[in-house]
């Protein structure tokens, strides 16, 4: 964070004094001998929130050094990097434009509308075409493209500094986290020593190529070993079922620990469950991540949930 403009946003906007390690407390810990931290990255901001400003960082300052007329990304409808990369380039005052998946609707998300009122240009395109993002780039050669996600060794050098906010990472055995690219899983794993398991919840149904794309993001010769789970994804991506919804208040009430739907809710009851199945064995210390996500639970009903 050394550009200028960063330390300004930095500053100003982030809330990095409210990021704390929470820990957990429940029977279902005790009784396994297991202790929990959350590691509360949601608290960070209310939009850019978790690990999304830690992956947009170094690209916005690539953007700023090169000074880039406008930085442009790809995102669905309930994309939260879309929503982060709208409000940090608001913040920045660089002109962006999203280029969302499928076609407009009557009723945009209320992901795209925030987006929108930040000040991101949405071009909607077809899921057809949307599958030859290298082709929509070279129509706009002058822009300064982010990829989807925020994917790629600048997304997971910038995720790598999550670690950074945790004084007593050594303590930990296990380290989880929610995972969609898988860039910032790849960041957490480049950060620290062999000797941890470093556990990814998918919250999307039956995306195998995830290992891969993780492992390609570590540096050479990294001995990492990791997990990804595929069996905690409710349904599939953005599918938020009765159980899940029902588990998201439970946690609430029990812990006052806000979780969303897309993300951090499939991740902890995964938890919950490799705790419960002696997976995680009994002397483990486990590092949750909360990576943020709660603006997309405002797509909920209100009241839905009893926090927001
Ligand atoms: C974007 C997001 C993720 C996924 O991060 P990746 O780096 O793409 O794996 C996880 N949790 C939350 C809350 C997110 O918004």
């Amino acid at each position: 964070m050394s550009n200028i403009k960063f330390d300004v946003l930095t500053a100003d906007h982030l809330h990095f004094d409210k990021v704390t390690l929470q820990p957990v407390h429940a029977g279902w810990l005790s009784s396994n001998g297991v202790a929990l931290d959350v590691l509360r990255l949601d608290r960070l901001h209310p939009v850019i929130s978790g690990n999304k400003w830690f992956k947009l960082q170094f690209y916005l300052q690539q953007a700023t050094q090169y000074g880039a007329g406008n930085v442009a990304t790809f995102g669905g409808a309930y994309s939260n990097h879309i929503v982060a990369a709208a409000f940090a380039c608001h913040l920045l005052q660089i002109p962006c434009t999203g280029f969302i998946r499928g076609e407009a609707t009557a009723t945009p998300s209320h992901t795209l509308l925030q987006a929108q009122s930040y000040g991101m240009q949405l071009q909607y395109v077809s899921r057809e075409a949307y599958k030859n993002k290298d082709a929509i780039q070279r129509q706009y050669p002058e822009y300064y493209w982010i990829p989807e996600g925020g994917y790629g060794f600048t997304g997971a050098r910038g995720a790598a500094g999550i670690l950074q906010l945790v004084t007593n990472i050594e303590k930990y055995t296990h380290i989880i986290a929610a995972t969609g690219t898988g860039t910032m899983l790849a960041g957490i794993i480049s950060a620290i020593n062999t000797g941890k398991q470093v556990v990814g919840v998918s919250a999307m149904k039956g995306n195998y190529a995830l290992h891969q794309q993780v492992a390609k993001l570590l540096p050479v010769g990294h001995p990492a070993h990791f997990d990804i789970l595929h069996d905690y994804h409710f349904g599939g991506y953005g599918k938020h079922p009765a159980p899940l919804m029902e588990y998201i208040r439970q946690c609430w009430q029990q812990y006052q620990l806000p979780l969303d739907i897309v993300y951090t809710g499939k991740a902890f009851f995964a938890t919950e469950q490799l705790i419960l199945s002696h997976t995680i064995p009994s002397g483990s210390d486990v590092l949750f991540i909360h990576s943020g996500g709660l603006q997309g639970n405002l797509s909920l009903p209100a009241g839905t949930l009893p926090f927001s």
